[in-house]
Order: C-alpha cells, then structure tokens, then sequence
C-alpha cells in the first residue's frame, strides 16, 4: 500500500508555516482521538498517520528532507519508532502537550515540556429512581456520592509544600526513558514509562499528611442533574468529569447515572404508552358512565358508552409519555375491567336468576365484540 503524502495527511499546502502545521496537526488528532473513537481500528491508524505526518513536518530537518526525497528520505532515520508501528503509547508521550487547551486544564497543567502520562480517575456508577411525572417532565435533581476528590491541602500534588516536588532526575522530567539499540536495521531507539517516577516526572520527597502522596481523599460531593424529559429504564447519562478525581491532578472520570423507574401505583408503562386497569360495575357496563382515569397530568374523566363490555381498551391519545427524540407522545390505554361481585344478597341472586333465563342475556358477540379480543391479543403479546 502507498503511503499518503505527508501534507494531504494535514490538509495542508506544500508551503504551511508550522503554525499552520501544528493546528492542522490539533484538529486531526482531536478528531481521531481515542478517546473520542473508543474502539475505532480507524480512527486509530488516521491519527497515527497524523502523528507520523507532523513528526516529520513539525522538524526543520526532517521536513526538508521530505520535500526532497519524499518519504523514500526518511528511512531509518526516523528512529525505528514510525513505519514499524508507532503505538498509541509513543504518539502522547511525543506530543500529548500538543492536546493542552482542547482538553483544558487537564493535560495543561502538564504542558511545559514533553507531556508525562497523565493519572484518569474512574468512572462512577449511580442509579436514579424517577417516578413516571419525572420520566414525562423531565427534573433537576441531586444526587450525594462519596468519590474522590482532589485533595485540598496540597491541592491534589500529593506533596507536602510546593518545594517538596522535584523533577524527576531518571528520566529528567520527561516521564519517560530512551534507549538506543543497534539492530540489523540500523539503529533503533525504544521509550518506556520511567520507572522511578511512573511516568509522571515528578518525585515527591515529602508526602501531603492529609492524603498521604495521593494528591486525592474521599469525600461527599452533592452533584445537580438535568434529566431531560422522555428517558426510558436503562438510559444512561454520562456527567462529563464528574467522577473519581485521578491521584495527582489527572483527568476527573465520568458520572455514569443510570436510569430506573419508581413504579407507579396505578399506571404501568410500556414503552411510551401508559396502560391503566379500570374497574368498573356491571350496571355501569350496561347503562354506561362516566369514569374517572388517572394520567401523569392529573384525573380526567372518560365515558364509559352503554353495552361496553369488559377487556375494551380505550385509547386516550398523546396522554401517554413523550419520546426522547421529541417524536411525539405515547397514548394513555385504559383497559376496561367489569367487576364480577364475588357474594350477592339474596335479592340480588333472585334477579340474576331471572336474568339468567332472558335471551337479552345470552352472549352474542358480534363483529365489533371480537375485534376488541384480537386488539388486546395483539397488544399484550
Ligand atoms: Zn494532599
Ligand atoms: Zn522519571
């Protein structure tokens, strides 16, 4: 496979000053980012292809000879690091610093000099119960969780006092050790993370007393919520930087809430639809009614037409919940239950028994009566 030319990699011109360079350089790496691609073999090889492109456009020297022998001029020269597969590893502790303001304070606080690897803090994990008026609604919410938070004494350095940090004198700061080898190939230059600092290039001669060298404590936090309107059970939310503070002024982890339902008394969901089992008399199934229906906006009242017979849904639209894509709303079913009295009074088992004996009685579904079977079969199932 032919190796794309360096500047088409960039979108930039034969002629880019290294500014140009340098945010085209930003912009691809942001956008392929791993971070941002989880998972993504493609956005993976795009953004080493990026890092290849500005290692070599981003040096006077190499770039010269670039423009002159193309990217027959690099060889090996290029340390052994790039063409043989540069690793993930490679490209941030090259130019992590280049990341400093899209990722905000974050990496900048480590901007000066080669970047060092940077601490994450974990994500948290909460669930929130929301009743069926906060699923239609939408609610502001807070929520308590103990996390780790930055520790305030030393304010999350884990050193003692500003003085009590040094820079690392293995890797001299840069978090990170070279070694050159010789190999068939010519030399080769290999980085590891630095084993005395960790990769962070610092040293820490007195630890904080408070958090013990961690840079981080445990704490109650109080976390507002904007839970928008028409989630459903199993959504999730994710709260930017929210979560665990990482040891020594890393990156903040993610507030995963995890959305549940607070069953209702009354009202069962389904999907977006509500269904509400309403009760009602024989006589009223025979003579008709009026009925009074709970909804998340209040009681309404319905009418119950005479001959309604029992298990007919009545469908009371866009009184349901609305859709999280803003896709209109779900409907409010109700299901019409005729209660059958489980004991009579001797009067009332002598008039069910001429009942009994007259033809106005005797079921005759029609048409219309069996259709309303074969709705609640298709819904229920
Ligand atoms: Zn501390
Ligand atoms: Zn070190």
């Amino acid at each position: 496979m032919s190796k794309r030319d360096y500047y088409e990699v960039l979108g930039v011109s034969k002629g880019a000053s290294k500014d140009e360079i340098k945010k085209a350089y930003r912009k691809q790496a942001l956008k392929y980012h791993p971070d941002k691609n989880p998972g993504s073999k493609e956005a993976e090889e795009n953004f080493k292809e990026a890092a290849e492109a500005y290692e070599v456009l981003s040096n006077d020297e190499k770039r010269a000879r670039y423009d002159k022998y193309g990217h027959a001029g690099m060889g090996n020269n290029m340390g052994g690091g790039f063409g043989g597969g540069m690793t993930m590893e490679d490209i941030f502790s090259s130019f992590g610093d280049i990341f400093g303001d899209a990722f905000g304070g974050a990496f900048g606080s480590r901007r000066s000099g080669r970047s060092r690897s940077v601490n994450k803090g974990t994500n948290l994990r909460l669930k929130v119960k929301l009743t069926l008026e906060e699923f239609a609604h939408g609610a502001e919410k807070r929520v308590k969780v103990n996390k780790y938070v930055s520790c305030n004494t030393c304010h999350g350095t884990g050193a003692a006092s500003e003085s009590d940090v040094t820079t690392c004198s293995a890797c001299k700061g840069t978090g990170h050790t070279t070694r050159v080898m010789n190999t068939i190939l010519g030399q080769m230059q290999t980085s590891a993370p630095c084993n005395v600092c960790g990769g962070e290039g610092k040293v820490i001669t007195k630890k904080c007393p408070k958090c013990y060298g961690e840079g981080i404590v445990q704490a109650e936090e109080v976390i507002p919520l904007s839970i928008p309107a028409g989630l459903s059970p199993g959504m999730q939310l994710s709260v930017s930087s929210k979560g665990n503070a990482a040891r020594r002024g890393g990156i903040n982890g993610d507030l995963i809430v995890v959305i549940e339902e607070e069953p209702h008394p009354e009202l069962i969901r389904e999907g977006n639809d509500i269904i509400y089992n309403l009760f009602i008399s024989i006589p009223d199934a025979i003579l008709g009614a009026n009925a009074e229906v709970p909804t998340i906006e209040g009681k309404v009242r319905i009418k119950i037409d005479p001959g309604t017979q029992g298990g007919k849904i009545l469908r009371l639209r866009g009184k349901g919940l609305p859709d999280v894509n803003g896709y209109g709303k779900g409907d409010l079913l109700v299901n019409v239950n005729v209660w059958i009295p489980k004991t009579l009074t001797k009067e009332e088992q002598k008039i069910m028994e001429e009942y009994r004996s007259s033809s106005t009685f005797t079921p005759r579904p029609d048409a219309d009566d069996k259709g309303f079977f074969d709705r609640v079969k298709n819904y229920f199932s």
